[in-house]
């Protein structure tokens, strides 16, 4: 039994070749999955049913299924969703102010090794890789249940997606190819895998790149992020102006605030410093409480005071809202994702 969700145009022409179809048929076997986003093949009514029924033998639309889905009253959907071997990811489908974007917020992996001390995922440790197939099939998922067109695809869920860069990779060429959703409005975040961003650098990809940065200097990451001790960030920001030299493209840097760690003038100043040669935009996430540690979100005046000193640098800034804040988001970080990242930049 196949599943539909997933497969290009390609591979359903496989399946209607098996069952002696038109290429036609697979065409718009294509249209219902990625653009109609059904939920079963008795909803594809311009095939006939005799044709519908063969298809129901050899195939079903998905095997994802919604274990848990809560709504925010800001209009933030998470939906945890589990795969056939049981295992569980989140998701999120953000609304912003201008109607047209919807953002959802993807998982690349179940768990993580990178193990950031901030971070709810990190916590649990590493799981397994997703495929491409189980990547897309989240926003397929959300597709389907709210019967909306996503417009913008962020990997900012569980997982760290350039310790999965096939997956990602082709997971983001089916959503350009096959959901039709242009290659700027894909985002993709990592905590800094120098390797894998020069690899992105020579594919010339012409998506976001966001880099989770959150300390502007050596020791302060060290504390929040292990993955300094690897990759530490002189070698980061070569691989930063590697990327923007050879993409043209402006990176997005991600800097999660915490309280007297390192949103301090001197951190503002020093992370100017660190910024001033690379191409990005900044985007300031105060600290969610999510763990059982000691760091705290800053004071608003804290967050506005720290802006004010990047943006005199020179810098595009802004402050990420938090989303969904009145569910309960059982992975800290998918809880207040935004991402204005992603809409705004062209
Ligand atoms: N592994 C990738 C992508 C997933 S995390 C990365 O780290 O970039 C996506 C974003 O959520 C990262 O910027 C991460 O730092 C942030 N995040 C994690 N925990 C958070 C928390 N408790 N509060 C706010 N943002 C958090
Ligand atoms: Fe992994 Fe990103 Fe969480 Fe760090 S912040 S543990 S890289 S998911």
């Amino acid at each position: 039994m196949k599943t539909l969700s997933g497969l290009t145009q390609a591979e359903i022409e496989q399946i209607t070749d098996e069952l002696n179809a038109s290429k036609f048929r697979a065409r718009q076997i294509h249209n219902w999955i990625y653009l109609k986003s059904v939920s079963s093949i008795d909803e594809m009514t311009d095939l006939s049913v005799k044709f519908r029924e063969e298809l129901k033998q050899v195939a079903k639309v998905s095997d994802v299924k919604i274990k848990v889905k809560q709504v925010s009253s800001d209009g933030t959907l998470k939906y945890l969703l589990e795969y056939p071997d049981g295992e569980c990811v989140e998701t999120v489908l953000m609304r912003f102010d201008n109607r047209a974007n919807l953002t959802a917020c993807v998982s690349s992996q179940v768990g993580c090794a990178v193990n950031c001390s901030f971070c709810a995922t990190g916590k649990r440790g590493f799981i397994r890789n997703l495929t491409y197939k189980e990547i897309i099939e989240q926003v397929l998922t959300i597709q389907r249940d709210t019967g909306l067109k996503v417009t913008n695809v962020v990997f900012m869920g569980q997982g760290e997606p350039l310790l999965n860069t096939d997956n990602v990779l082709n997971a983001m060429k089916i959503f350009n190819e096959d959901f039709q959703i242009g290659a700027r409005r894909l985002t993709v975040s990592t905590s800094g895998i120098v390797p894998q961003i020069n690899r992105l650098a020579d594919l010339d990809m012409q998506s976001t790149l966001a880099i989770s940065l959150h300390a502007p200097n050596h020791e302060i990451r060290r504390k929040l992020m292990q993955i300094e001790n690897k990759y530490p960030m002189d070698e980061l920001k070569k691989a930063m102006l590697n990327y923007v030299n050879k993409t043209g493209r402006r990176i997005t840097i991600e800097y999660l605030l915490i309280s007297g760690l390192n949103d301090t003038v001197e951190s503002a100043k020093e992370l100017a410093y660190y910024l001033n040669d690379i191409k990005c935009n900044i985007n300031l996430i105060p600290y969610n409480s999510t763990e059982k540690n000691d760091y705290k979100k800053p004071s608003n005046n804290a967050i506005m005071k720290f802006k004010y000193l990047l943006e005199h640098s020179g810098k595009k800034v802004t402050v990420r809202l938090e989303r969904g804040a009145d569910i309960d988001a059982a992975c800290g970080q998918l809880r207040g994702k935004v991402t204005q990242t992603s809409s705004e930049q062209s």
